[in-house]
Order: C-alpha cells, then structure tokens, then sequence
C-alpha cells in the first residue's frame, strides 16, 4: 500500500509502498478514510538530529479516520464497514489518567514506549492504518469524515483548553485566540458555541483573519506589540479573561502575558518554544498559565456532538495521497485555510 513516510532528519515527506499492516489479537485495521495535517508534524520534521527521538521511518498523520477492514482476533463491539474516528493519544489503558478517559495524560505511555499513531507507531497517512485497541476509535455515524476527521486534534485539543477555562468565561468575558489556523479557527467556534465571551482573534495573516471573523470572532487584531493595547481598549481596561495561544512562540507568549486581566486563564497550547515567567508581578494578580495537551476521549466524543448540531464545521482543503508533500509545503508556507485534509482511498 502507499504511505507518506518522513524518512531522514532534514528531509520532507514521501511517498512510499509499505506492506499493508495486518490485525494482531486485540487491533484494528482501518482504510483509511481521511487524514489531517497539523502543525505539529512540520515541527518533527524540523528537528535537529539531536532532539529528533521518533523510531523512522515515520509513517505520518495523527488525526485519522477510517473504515473497518479488519478485526483482529477478540475484537468485539464493531463491525467491518463501521465508520470511526481514531482517538490519538494513546495511552496504557489502565492508569488514573486513562481510566477517566485521560490518556492524553497517560503516566506509563513514554515508560512502556507507546506512542501515538503518526508520532512514533505508523499513523493515518496511508491506504490502511492499524489501531492498537478498540478503546481509540469513536464511531462518526453519519458525520462526514473528511469534514470532520481534523476534529480529533484541530478540534480536541482546543476544546479540551476551553473547557479547563469555562469557569472564567460567562457573559462579559473576553477571550483571546492567538493563532487562527488549523486549531484556532476551530478554537473560535467551540468558544462560540460553549461560552459568553467575545472573542478577539490575532494573526500574523490577513487572510488568516478573514478566516477568524469567517468563523465566529467578534475583533480580529495583528498580532503584534500594539495587541495588548488593543485588547486592553477592548475590555474598557480589564483584559482578556482566557487567552488560547495556539502558536506559542516567544513573542505570542508576552502578547498573552500583557493580555491577560486578573484572574485570566492562559492556555500555551502551540509548541512554538516560547517561554513565560511567572511569579508576583509578573502578569496581573492570580492569572494562571497551563500548557496542556491534547484531549480526553470524553472530550472527543462531545466535539463530534458540537459537529452533529453544526456548531462546529472544520475548513478543509482536500488532497490526494500523492499530493500530501505538496499539502505539506503548502502548511509550512502558512498558504492552507482552515486544515489540509488528505484523502488516501479518494
Ligand atoms: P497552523 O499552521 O494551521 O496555524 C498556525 C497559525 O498561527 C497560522 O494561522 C499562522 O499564521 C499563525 N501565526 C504564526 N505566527 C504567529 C504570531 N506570531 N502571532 C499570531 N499568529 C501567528 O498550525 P496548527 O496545526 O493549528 O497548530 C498550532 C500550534 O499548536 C502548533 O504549534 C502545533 O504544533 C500545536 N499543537 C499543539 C497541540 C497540543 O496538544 N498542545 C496539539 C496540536 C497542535
Ligand atoms: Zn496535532
């Protein structure tokens, strides 16, 4: 079967055959319906040598979706055909973490080398993909899986922010989305659909925010050292109540930090290497700063409900197998609106 393969620290995605993957006891084998490309794949890829620790050939694509081909011996509770999402982070299965449906916090995955698909073991950006235990798929019924197979981290990962946060963003709150691409773009429809909060979206793109006002925000800013100002101006001089960071790099991070009112939440949710200070006086009075990952199954399961009620609808761009280099390069120039979706059977 075809996949798309990082291959060698410094080189760009290919497309290769590989042996279509069987079912042990216990697996699924999905064809694979679509795939999402996140920015956390181009980071791998820019890795150095020496901070590079993924086993490659990489087979990439952590947001998968898929029909059952296959079970695998003492599978039970689906069916060859059933259309599902697969559930990413995965974890032991038998920690607190993962007994609440937590595995995105799994305290025993990096000890007993459990990796998510597409981030260490083969992910989604083939014909056919393996999944390791039942417990990571959620079925999508009738919720289209191109449209939607990029809520499994585009959509999870911010609800999963704005859901710590919902204490802080009744009516009259205001919330910051840094980054309006694949994540942020959903981000904004998730604090529509779960909050008060007028939501105020930076970007460094004009088209990116068209896009955010597009999809829901109240003000659409620059993103630059007059946003806190700006957002101060906005809030009569109380600033934001929650900033969503989805870049995370060190000039977001100050942005966020001077955008924060007392008692705001701030969520560093892109892995862009930026670094906080925190201490008295560093931001205003009790503002807390978490950097969190993921999402739980539980959470999953609700992102897909806010698609069934269309309160959520990814922006996608579709591509071909053969065509994911060229989705890659598109996603590293900052040129995809929304999410660039492969569709490998297509
Ligand atoms: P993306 O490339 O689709 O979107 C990034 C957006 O940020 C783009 O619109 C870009 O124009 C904008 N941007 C770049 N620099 C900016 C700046 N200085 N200020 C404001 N906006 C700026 O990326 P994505 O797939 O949405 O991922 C976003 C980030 O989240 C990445 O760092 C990714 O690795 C990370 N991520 C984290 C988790 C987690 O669990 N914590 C999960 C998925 C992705
Ligand atoms: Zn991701």
């Amino acid at each position: 079967m075809k996949a798309v393969q990082y291959r060698e620290v410094g080189g760009t995605p290919e497309v290769v055959t590989v042996p279509e993957p069987e079912p042990g006891p216990g697996q699924v084998l999905l064809k694979v319906s679509a795939v999402g490309l996140c920015h956390s794949d181009q980071f791998i890829m820019g890795l150095p040598a020496e901070e590079f620790d993924y086993p490659l050939p990489l087979t990439l694509g952590h947001e998968g979706a898929g029909t059952i081909a296959q079970l695998g011996e003492g599978v039970q509770g689906l069916s060859v055909g059933d259309s599902v999402a697969v559930y990413g982070p995965w974890g032991c299965g038998r920690c607190l973490q993962c007994t609440q449906g937590k595995e995105n916090y799994c305290v025993n995955a990096e000890a007993e080398g459990i990796l998510p698909p597409g981030l260490g073991s083969p992910g989604a950006m083939a014909e056919y993909m393996l999944v390791n235990s039942p417990r990571h798929l959620v079925p999508l019924g009738s919720l289209d899986p191109i449209q939607n197979v990029s809520l499994t981290d585009a959509g999870l990962t911010p609800y999963h922010a704005i859901k710590m946060s919902l204490p802080k963003l009744g009516a009259g709150s205001t919330a910051v989305v840094i980054g309006t691409g694949g994540l942020g773009h959903v981000g904004i429809q998730i604090l529509r659909a779960l909050t008060g909060a007028t939501i105020v979206a930076l970007d460094v793109s004009e088209e990116k925010l068209d896009l955010a006002r597009d999809v829901g925000a109240h003000h659409v800013l620059l993103s630059n050292d007059e946003a806190p100002a700006a957002i101060k101006k906005l809030t009569d001089g109380q600033g934001a109540s929650a900033v969503f960071d989805f870049v995370g790099a060190a000039p977001t991070v100050v942005i966020a930090a001077a955008s924060a009112g007392t008692e705001a939440d701030i969520s560093i949710v892109g892995i862009g290497g930026g670094e906080l200070p925190v201490g008295f006086g560093t931001t205003a009075f009790d503002v807390s700063v978490r950097a969190p990952y993921w999402g739980s199954r539980s959470e999953l399961v609700e992102v897909l409900e806010l698609a069934r009620r269309g309160q959520v609808n990814v922006e996608v761009e579709t591509f071909s197998l053969d065509e994911a280099p060229e989705a890659y390069q598109r996603l590293h120039d900052g040129t995809i609106r929304g999410r660039a979706v492969v569709v490998p059977n297509g």
